[in-house]
Order: structure tokens, then C-alpha cells, then sequence
């Protein structure tokens, strides 16, 4: 059997091994320390333009610290962009809120603004709209939504390091954004995540609970007193250590030939897959800069995934579905039905994509792809 394409793969190599040994050398390892404020100043500028960015243990912790600062709590309700990692749901029942799951676009899932809005109910204090596998959400309609009714917005932009949405960068979009910076994301340090907002005071809120509700360590550094921290609010171990502020600046300088790379990827499916029957390629909107953490596709109705699974895994093609419609996700007993979400769930069939795909590779997953969905039929 030929080798086996991978459905994802960080690229890391030299340069972040550097980066964590200039991390030893500099003595300070833990989270919060010089190494994450030379981060967090790069991420703001460099990828979501706004004015500030909190380096976070992952991105369910920046949504967390998101979710708190904005204030919500228990009696409030969250409407959720259905469409994604339950991480985002999570997030809103940790709070104590409870997270009402709106329907998303057949064509780039994300939140469908018309289901936002029918899903306003007088407890609604926020939206988190989520950018599906990158792509950004609506958030003019939802900003127009958001304000008219007095809510707040938070962008789940997990996926989304490098996207635009009309020339405007992801992160930037809502009143908080958060990232992560997982394995399987576009850019990587094995584990971690940040929040970005313009707004000075729910970032500084946010670094405060972020390590446990007093300032960071090295706000005290070089003090020639002894500065007693006092514990007035109840705060997390949210912080990511300097060791992956490291790797993370390192994955920050190949940011833009990752995302060339993926572009690329993309290019050459589109191409391939428009020759290939019962399988539609996905919607990258014209507006929008799809960074492509994942190339997820849809199998026509009636099409046997499982069995199209199962063909491209035996012949060295890795696949996966997309991802989750939280409304079906019993921890969160949710009765109304969300057709859409719940349809493309069922359909979508996520194919090998990651910076270091070769066109070969990617016709090669194309051929296995049309084989494996004849082999399905008969
Ligand atoms: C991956 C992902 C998360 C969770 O990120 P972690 O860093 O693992 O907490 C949240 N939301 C979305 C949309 C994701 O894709």
C-alpha cells in the first residue's frame, strides 16, 4: 500500500527548536513571562490587528476568560453558532449560562444571521458566531443583530489565524475573539490559544483571571519593595507557557507561506473534485480570505460516508467527518432541531489538508475519493 496521507500535520522543524532553547537559555519557562509578551505583541499586530492579545492555555480557556469578562453568568442565555467543536458550548455552560445553538449557512456554515436573530429571547445577553474551519462568520449582519438588541459578540476564530473578512483581519471582527493553537490548527505550538479584543479593559480583566486573579509574575519584576498581590476575584490557570510562546513565534514567521501552501492545496481540489460526481467541493466566499484549516467536502444525500471512509482509509487516504452540530450533543439537552447543521453533519467528509500536501498527493486523494464513492454505490 502506497504511504498514507495524513488528514493534517504541523509543520515545525529547526526553527522551533531553536525558539524553545533560547526559552531555556532566557531562564523563564512558565507562562506570562517575556517570551509571551513578545507574542502577544506580534499576534496583535501581526495577525488579529487589534490592540491587544492574551496568550491563553488553549482557546476553550480564552473563551472561558471571554465569556466572564463579558460577564455572563447563570440565567443568561448565549446564542452559539451550532456548527463547531463543542468547546464553544462548553464555554458558555461553565459560565453557568446556558448556550442556545442557531442554525448555520448550507454554504459555509457558520451562523445563519436570520436564526441569530429568531433565537433572541429577553435572557440573551451575547452571540459567538464561529468562524467554520477559518472562514469568517457574517459579522456585519450579526454587528447589525448585536446592536440592535443590545447584545455583545465574540468570534470563535480557533481556526482562523490568517483569515480576512472584507480586508479585515479575523480576531478583529467581534468584541472578543479567541484562537487556538492546537495540533490540528493552522498554526501550532502542540496546545494553547489567545483572546484579542481593542478594548483595554476587558483585556486587562482578562489577564487578571487568566492567572488566578492577580497580575501576571513579571509585573513585579525588578520591584526594589515587596509588592503583596491581594486576591480579590476569583481567577484560573489559564496561562501559556513561554516554552510554547516560543514555538509559536517561530510558527508565526512561516504564517504567511502556511497559508500560501494551504491556498494552494485548496486551488488544486477545486480543480480536481469538479470532475468527481456526488461530491461538492467547499464555498470559499469572494469577500473572505479562507485560511483552510480543513478541506471538508459534501457527500450527495443518500451517498454511504461510512463506506466512502472506510475505502479511503484502506488505501492510505486519512478522512474524518467534519465537525460536530452541538444541538445533538446529549450533555447539553437541547430539544429543537437544527436541520441544517444536523443534515451536514451527517454529509461532510473532511479530506487531507495541511501546508506540506504535494500536488501528487492531492490527486492521488481525489482518485481514491472517486473509487471509493463508485465502490460505496455498488
Ligand atoms: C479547535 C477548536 C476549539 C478548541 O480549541 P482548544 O485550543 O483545543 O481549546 C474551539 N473552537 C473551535 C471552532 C475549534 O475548531
Amino acid at each position: 500500500m502506497p504511504e498514507t496521507i495524513a488528514l493534517g500535520q504541523p509543520t515545525v522543524g529547526d526553527e522551533e527548536l531553536d525558539a524553545i532553547r533560547a526559552v531555556f537559555e532566557s531562564g523563564w519557562l512558565s507562562g506570562a513571562g517575556p517570551t509571551c509578551q513578545a507574542l502577544e505583541a506580534r499576534f496583535a499586530s501581526e495577525v488579529s490587528g487589534t490592540a491587544h492579545a492574551l496568550a491563553t492555555s488553549n482557546c476553550g480557556s480564552a473563551l472561558h476568560l471571554g465569556l466572564k469578562v463579558l460577564g455572563a453568568g447563570p440565567g443568561d442565555e448565549v446564542i452559539v453558532g451550532d456548527y463547531t467543536f463543542p468547546a464553544t458550548g462548553h464555554s458558555v455552560a461553565w459560565t453557568g449560562a446556558t448556550p442556545v445553538f442557531a442554525d448555520i449557512r448550507p454554504d459555509i456554515w457558520s451562523a445563519d444571521p436570520a436564526a441569530v436573530e429568531a433565537a433572541i429571547t429577553p435572557r440573551t445577553v451575547g452571540i459567538i458566531a464561529v468562524d467554520v474551519f477559518g472562514q469568517p462568520a457574517d459579522f456585519d449582519e450579526l454587528r447589525a443583530i448585536a446592536d440592535r438588541h443590545g447584545l455583545w459578540l465574540m468570534e470563535d476564530a480557533a481556526c482562523s489565524a490568517g483569515a480576512t473578512y472584507k480586508g479585515r483581519p479575523a480576531g478583529g471582527l467581534a468584541d472578543i475573539a479567541t484562537f487556538s493553537f492546537h495540533g490540528r490548527k493552522g498554526i501550532t505550538a502542540g496546545e494553547g490559544g489567545a483572546l484579542t479584543t481593542d478594548d483595554a479593559e476587558l483585556a486587562a480583566h482578562a489577564r487578571k483571571l487568566h492567572t488566578y486573579g492577580i497580575a501576571p509574575a513579571i509585573s513585579r519584576e525588578g520591584s526594589t519593595d515587596l509588592p503583596l498581590p491581594e486576591f480579590d476575584e476569583l481567577g484560573y490557570n489559564y496561562r501559556l507557557s513561554d516554552l510554547a510562546a516560543g514555538v509559536m513565534l517561530a510558527q508565526l514567521d512561516r504564517l504567511p507561506t502556511l497559508l500560501a501552501n494551504r491556498r494552494k492545496v485548496a486551488g488544486w481540489y477545486e480543480e480536481l473534485l469538479a470532475d468527481v460526481d456526488q461530491v461538492t467541493a467547499p464555498v470559499a466566499l469572494e469577500d473572505r480570505e479562507h485560511p483552510w484549516q480543513s478541506y471538508v467536502v459534501t457527500l450527495d444525500q443518500g451517498v454511504d460516508r461510512g463506506a466512502v471512509a472506510a475505502y479511503l482509509r484502506s488505501h492510505g487516504v486519512q478522512c474524518n467527518f467534519g465537525t460536530y452540530a452541538s444541538h445533538l450533543q446529549p450533555v447539553y439537552g437541547f430539544s429543537k432541531s437544527l436541520p441544517v447543521s444536523a443534515d451536514l453533519f451527517r454529509r461532510h467528509l473532511a479530506i487531507p489538508m495541511h501546508a506540506n500536501l504535494t500536488e501528487g498527493e492531492v490527486d492521488r486523494v481525489v482518485t481514491t475519493l472517486g473509487e471509493a464513492l463508485v465502490a460505496a454505490r455498488a
